[in-house]
């Protein structure tokens, strides 16, 4: 019968990794030494594609200027409290990943690094200005 073999070959296969346990282990480890510039590419990838889904949820552009480089582009608590959010577990990437898992909830917005910087000016941001001047 398939089936009974199958599960001898799972049974199999623990009997094996508990055997082996530590050699397992040390074979992983030794992997990930081997292979530790690849899997940090690997791991800026992965931020990048999580940064650029959170941008596109977000708006795709900065919410002052309109923005839309990528690499510019940073996310805004409209209410404040960013630095908090940040300093919880897994900082900016954990944010954006909870963030994420919720669904992109409401009361962030996209902000260039320039027009976030200048969010903090006594005037705001001198594109408002300009645009209240004119
Ligand atoms: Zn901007
Ligand atoms: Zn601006």
């Amino acid at each position: 019968m398939p089936y009974a073999k199958r599960e001898d070959e799972i049974a199999h296969g623990r009997r094996y990794r508990q055997r082996n346990k530590e050699r397992i282990v040390a074979k992983r480890r030794e992997y990930n030494r081997r292979n530790r510039e690849r899997i940090a590419v690997h791991d800026r990838e992965r931020r990048q594609v999580l940064r650029a889904q959170m941008v596109e949820a977000y708006g795709g552009r900065c919410a002052c200027c309109g923005e839309t480089e990528l690499a510019f582009l940073t996310l805004d608590h409209i209410e404040g409290g960013g630095t908090k959010d940040r300093k919880g577990p897994g900082g900016t990437e954990g944010l954006y990943r909870r963030l994420k898992r919720a669904g992109w909830p409401n009361g962030y917005q996209v902000l260039c690094a320039n027009c976030n910087m200048a969010k903090e000016a006594p005037k705001g941001c001198p594109h408002r200005r300009r645009a209240d001047e004119a």
